[in-house]
């Protein structure tokens, strides 16, 4: 059925860039199998899953939708899709995104653009897009993303899904294709807190893999705290960003029903700072492209993906491979990464943007002793028309309120609250709490729902 829905509602919404038809009905007459023979099934069993394209699936390609990695075979399997098959999901296929993870609208992506599921004239967000139009078109049950400035949050608040980034550490990395090491994180998509808290388990549950040296032992299970009551827990909401400059009224109005709504279940609001929060965006731009000219160096025509045939000398076809091999976004965030990583400038940009996140960790811990939950926006606007968005910068300022959870490293969720009055498309708010809280972060989440 997962697989009929996805032959016919993909032709609008052009979300997977490849569908792994062979392998998820082998691994369902797997699962018959096990059943017929009366073992016990996984947590997952049989549930259709999607996997964001930088993640690698041995038997599917890694493309990263981009035409560096066209046709690239995984050579193994990444620990996050693998713990979701173990936990019996049948992999469905990869999803489309922006090249590299670089981008808000899944608009980069070399291959085709993933159109929202709402309302097909308008982008998915991104840069998890295809993952987010996916679940939210009925593709799929769960997919999963990566997050390194907003990429889950974002695209689950456009498609109206819920899209959680967990704590830094708390889902590994290890065969994910790195954008920015210190920033990135996988989590899940589902369509209610409930699905994405059984996603947790199966990803968490196993405890930390050896083989991403930064994963962690995280608390689970996610299931058994997910109806505690809010009643007596404290809720901060950042004033200043809710009187952010473009933030538009149907924001505005979710962050209110919100923080009513949770009123209402018990919790007590209150007012909190976090006084550098202005420079997390700033950061971002800084920390990201430096440590994705850093990770992207290793695609020099040789190694992995596209080779530029015919060029003579070796400096040539790593220098045309390069040239042809990456889109323009791809370029400008490597461009932008060697200029301020190179002498002179380094100190200035590369140790100011550390020094930020330092103030940014301290606001968080400052707020943290305050209040349980953060309450605040995802995007300053609902989803926008593919193409609207013209210029880089005006898209990177959109990115101004899901970035500082990533520079600090807590966990931070994105939550539906209906569809906006103006634009009549999905509008989501967004809950942050203390580095590996994220049970608690699902609590309040369901709170919501
Ligand atoms: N939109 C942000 C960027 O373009 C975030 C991307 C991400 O989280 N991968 O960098």
């Amino acid at each position: 059925a997962a697989l009929d829905a996805v032959t016919q509602r993909d032709r609008d919404v052009d979300a997977f860039l490849e569908i792994t038809y062979d392998m998820a009905l082998d691994r369902a007459h797997d699962l018959d199998r096990a059943r017929a023979a009366g073992e016990v099934l996984g947590p997952l069993a049989g549930v259709p899953v999607a996997f964001k394209d930088n993640m690698n699936l041995e038997g599917s390609h890694t493309t990263c939708a981009s035409r560096m990695l066209e046709g690239f075979d995984s050579p193994y399997t990444a620990t996050c899709v693998r713990r979701m098959v173990d936990a019996g999901a049948l992999p469905i296929g990869k999803t489309n995104m922006d090249e590299f993870a670089f981008g808000s609208s899944t608009e980069t992506s070399h291959f085709q653009k993933t159109r929202n599921p709402w309302d097909t004239r308008r982008v998915p967000g991104g840069s998890s897009g295809g993952s987010a139009a996916a679940v939210a078109a009925g593709e799929v049950t769960l997919a999963l993303g990566s997050d390194t400035g907003g990429s889950i949050r974002q695209p689950a608040s456009f498609c109206g899904v819920v899209g959680m980034k967990p704590t830094y550490g708390a889902v590994s990395r290890y065969g994910v294709v790195a954008f920015g090491s210190s920033l990135d994180q996988v989590g899940p998509f589902g369509r209610c807190v409930e699905d994405v808290a059984r996603a947790m388990n199966a990803l968490v549950g196993p405890g930390r893999d050896p083989l991403d040296s930064t994963s962690q032992d995280v608390p689970v299970d996610f299931l058994e705290h997910l109806d505690d009551p809010v009643e007596g827990r404290t809720v901060g909401v950042v004033g200043s960003l809710l009187e952010a400059e473009g933030l538009s009224h149907e924001v505005k109005e979710a962050c209110g029903a919100a923080c009513r709504a949770l009123e209402d279940a018990g919790a007590t609001i209150v007012d909190v700072e976090l006084p550098h929060i202005d420079a997390a965006i700033n950061a971002y731009y800084v920390i990201g492209p430096c440590e994705a000219f850093s990770n992207l160096a290793r695609f020099d025509g040789v190694r992995y993906g596209y080779m530029e045939q015919g060029c003579g000398t070796l400096a040539r076809q790593t220098s045309l491979s390069r040239a042809h091999g990456f889109g323009t976004e791809a370029k400008r965030r490597q461009l932008l990464g060697a200029y301020l990583l190179s002498s002179g400038v380094y100190d200035r940009y590369y140790m100011g943007a550390l020094s930020a996140r330092t103030l940014i960790g301290r606001d968080y811990a400052d707020a943290f002793s305050r209040v349980d939950c953060l309450l605040m926006p995802v995007a300053p606007r609902t989803a926008w028309f593919s193409g609207e968005m013209g210029d880089a910068t005006q898209m990177y300022l959109s990115d101004t309120f899901t970035i500082s959870s990533n520079i600090a490293g807590n966990g931070s969720v994105s939550v539906p609250m209906g569809l906006g009055h103006d634009s009549g498309m999905p509008v989501s708010v967004q809950l942050q709490t203390p580095a590996f809280r994220d049970r608690t972060l699902l609590t309040f989440a369901r709170a919501l729902e």
